[in-house]
């Protein structure tokens, strides 16, 4: 049966009038499934009993389910969410003294190959729908709710995925969150996160949303980020930046800047050195992740000296740069962590 939340406003309306009903039908229903976040057509109660009864003969709802649900003691919730079909998400809540952030997940695995990441090793099964996507945010609403006393305050699409690779449904979950009379949720406090595709930076660009965009770098030393993302090497570096550029002359936001630093791997002055060259070139910020192993020997965090020395060169040079410490790296919740481990 079809997933009622795959018609568009304009379709239940169609459908309600071929039932004969008010078209206003369709603005109750689409309030209860995309503000409401309801999983029940029973439940509509603005609706008649018979009403309710024909939709669900055509149609039915298929919601996320929280599979498993493990804590860390930073308080970082990791949620191993199924599917209607069976297949395994996660999505993570993670807490700091102001905010709540939702880390969701666009994709069933991912197809890009990034050799650091934990998620790189799960074969692409299949893009998220658009509900499925929208459903994580609500989730982590609830549970933020639940466990912190208030709402979720923030979504970066740092999961399982490249959103860029589910990139009609992900625009669309993100018209969901932000439309005003929906979930209602500030654009401006929603991040796409990217490996970097030009020509879908520049659709995004276009599209207005008022979303902030980040961009997985690593290394601006081409070569070498061929070596660490190899699908990377269909897209020269220069090519992205002119695709950032674009976005920053589109929408006005900066860009962060994703690095990871590694030991033995981008630790020295000439890869700091790049990376300067780099961000010179469009308005941006540098966030420094810390790394999480993944258990594959190879990647390592760099060492204290390492880091402080990206941070002073990068600040010498007039660059903002940020540390992001790992967060839920106890219950493997931490980024390029989320590989369905529990569920082997
Ligand atoms: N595919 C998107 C979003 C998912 S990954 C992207 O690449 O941006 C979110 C972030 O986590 C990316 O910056 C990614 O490079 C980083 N990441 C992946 N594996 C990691 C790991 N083991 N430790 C720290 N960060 C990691």
């Amino acid at each position: 049966m079809k997933d009622i939340r795959t018609l568009s406003l304009e379709q239940l309306t169609q459908y309600f009038i071929s039932l004969g009903e008010k078209p206003f039908r369709a603005k109750q229903v689409y309030d209860w499934l995309w503000s409401k976040n309801l999983h029940s057509i029973e439940e509509m109660t603005n609706l008649s009993k018979e009403l309710r009864e024909k939709i669900a003969q055509e149609y039915t709802i298929n919601p996320i389910t929280v599979d498993e649900l493990q804590k860390s003691t930073d308080g970082t919730i990791k949620n191993g969410v199924k599917l209607h079909d069976g297949l395994l998400v996660e999505s993570v809540l993670i807490p700091t003294e102001t905010r709540t952030t939702a880390c969701v997940s666009s994709q069933v695995g991912c197809s890009l190959n990034c050799e650091f990441c934990a998620t790189a090793r799960l074969k692409r099964m299949r893009n998220l729908e658009v509900a499925e996507i929208v459903d994580q945010v609500a989730l982590i609403d609830r549970q933020s709710k639940l466990y912190f006393d208030r709402p979720l305050s923030n979504i970066v699409f740092m999961g399982m995925g490249e959103p860029m690779m589910n990139y009609k449904n992900v625009v669309e979950s993100i018209k969901k969150m932000t439309d005003p009379t929906g979930m209602g949720m500030s654009p401006r406090r929603i991040t796409v996160s990217t490996s970097g595709i030009p020509k879908m930076i520049r659709m995004l660009a276009d599209e207005n949303l008022r979303v902030k965009l980040a961009f997985s770098l690593h290394s601006a030393i081409e070569k070498k980020r061929n070596e660490i993302m190899p699908f990377s090497g269909k897209f020269p570096l220069t090519e992205i930046m002119e695709s950032l550029q674009y976005w920053y002359s589109n929408t006005g936001n900066p860009i962060t800047f994703e690095y990871c630093v590694w030991k033995n791997i981008n630790d020295t002055d000439e890869d700091i050195k790049a990376l300067i060259r780099f961000c010179k070139q469009v308005p941006s910020k540098v966030n420094l992740i810390q790394y999480n192993p993944i258990g594959d020997g190879k990647y390592d965090q760099c060492n204290k000296e390492a880091e402080e020395n990206y941070v002073r060169q990068l600040e010498k040079a007039g660059i903002t740069v940020l540390i992001r410490r790992s967060r839920g790296g106890d219950i493997d919740a931490a980024c390029g962590q989320l590989a369905n481990k529990s569920s082997d």
